[in-house]
């Protein structure tokens, strides 16, 4: 078996594992992307619409022009990367850390490494996920796997289709099935509100005439070989109106029901998963309980903006070139989601150091305020125009700003949304 000594392994070529490993390698250590595929980029290779990079470049660009920009740095600095390698057992022991990578090429890889970056992503909750009675006929895809067939891999889904989840996948699939030349019959929203933002509202949906249903379900698939209809159903204050029920005629459905990160491989070495958002539990400098072993980007929590993994996985890797360079980390307490507040990344803080964090709130409000307490005490408050369940919310605490730390309290960081 070939045997690669190097500092860091980052698992994954996305947007997450480039910027992570650019920053490590910028600070002289040595460091090797695994990468699943044939090519680097992660999702954004398949998302040829435009909304990439408005924060990171200040430009519009498309998810391959922005992976782009990170492949020519990859490529032209000291980092190893290995293409269609995926990794698939980490070992760890007092002393040693052993990643192993599979690939066509190379056999299998073992790697002795000081520090692992997880970086490896997300995947698409299925028909499965959301518990769909029906028939189980051909024609029902995740709205990410239609992408890629439609924009990697030149396929047509369907003809007539319905999509199911308002998110910004959903609605951008809508879009692009209707370009390609499909009708898409409508979109069906479980929740009163659309889940996407309003600009992809206009201009994937009401654009192109298509039907948004709010508070409607997916009641039954029909169809033996092929999608043939579905019955969707109203919902009233939560409950089904099944004397209302409908009936659409498509023959794909496409699934835009959310996306859970891939922490399986994290897992099986006995990392803490924070059940709010499938992630591992991560410290301030986002290392994960065990030491060495680091994560972000959408394997952490799932992000809607390319541009906040970015920020998030360059700082991942100044952290892990900290721990590199033995640097130890000022004194750190747990933070915890508030009123409002599903969850909070990281699950914990620094009071002498600038903290980053990010949040998901769990109402629809216009006005709200984010307000933040230590010991039951408020240390800041920050007013916000519109929050909504889909749309990631972030905030910085510097330094010193939190004052009454003691060791009579557990100074638990709280956040809340009122
Ligand atoms: C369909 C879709 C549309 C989006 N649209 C927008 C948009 O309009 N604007 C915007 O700013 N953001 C958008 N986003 C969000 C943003 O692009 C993503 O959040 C971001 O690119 C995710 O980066 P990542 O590196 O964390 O994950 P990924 O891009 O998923 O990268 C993970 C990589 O890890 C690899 N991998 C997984 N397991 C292994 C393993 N065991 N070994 C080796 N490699 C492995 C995978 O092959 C993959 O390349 C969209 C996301 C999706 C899913």
């Amino acid at each position: 078996m070939k045997e690669i000594k190097v500092d860091t392994l980052v698992i994954g070529g996305g947007s997450a594992g480039m910027a992570a490993a650019l920053e490590i390698a910028e600070r002289g250590f040595s460091v090797t992307i695994a990468e699943r595929e044939n090519s680097m980029g992660g999702i954004l290779n398949q998302c040829i619409h435009n909304g990439f990079g408005l924060h990171h470049f200040k430009e519009e660009l498309s998810g391959p022009a922005y992976a782009e920009k990170f492949i020519d740095m990859v490529d032209s600095s000291k980092i190893k990367v290995f293409l269609d390698m995926t990794v698939m057992d980490i070992e760890q022991t007092t002393d040693d850390l052993t990643a192993y990578g599979l690939s066509r090429d190379n056999g299998m890889v073992k790697f002795s490494i000081k520090t692992v970056v997880f970086a490896n992503g997300c995947r698409e909750r299925n028909r499965g996920s959301i518990g769909t009675p029906g028939t189980r006929p051909s024609g029902i895809f995740t709205a990410g796997l239609a992408q890629r067939l439609v924009n990697m891999e030149g396929f047509i889904p369907g003809k007539e289709c319905v999509v199911v989840g308002s998110g910004d996948i959903g609605l951008i699939m809508a879009r692009r099935m209707t370009w390609i030349g499909s009708k898409v019959k409508a979109v069906i929203e479980i929740q009163p509100y659309p889940a996407g933002l309003t600009r992809n509202i206009v201009q994937c949906l009401n654009d192109f005439d298509i039907p948004l249903y709010l508070s409607h379900v997916v009641g039954e698939i029909h169809g033996r070989d092929r999608v043939e209809s579905i019955d969707v159903i109203p919902l009233e204050n939560g409950v089904e109106q099944k004397d209302k029920s409908f009936n659409i005629k498509c023959d794909s459905l496409l699934l835009a029901v959310g996306l859970v990160p891939d922490n399986e491989l994290a897992q099986k070495i006995g990392i803490t998963i924070n059940p709010e958002t499938n992630g591992p539990v991560v410290n301030r400098q986002l290392m994960t309980g065990q030491n060495g072993i680091f994560a972000c980007g959408n394997v952490l929590h799932v992000h809607d903006l390319v541009d906040f993994v970015t920020e998030e996985s360059e700082r991942c890797g100044r952290y892990v070139a900290d721990y590199l360079d033995n640097k130890k980390p000022a004194d750190q307490y747990k933070t915890t989601p508030g009123k409002n507040v599903k969850y909070l990344v990281p699950n914990y803080y620094s009071p002498k150091e600038d903290n980053k964090f990010y949040l998901r709130t769990m109402i629809v409000k216009n006005r709200a305020e984010l307000v933040v307490k230590v010991n039951g005490k408020e240390i800041t408050r920050k007013k916000l125009n519109h929050i909504q369940p889909s749309e990631m919310i972030s905030f910085s605490i510097p330094g010193g700003k939190v004052e009454n730390i003691s060791e009579l309290h557990n100074n638990i960081l709280e956040v809340q949304i009122v």
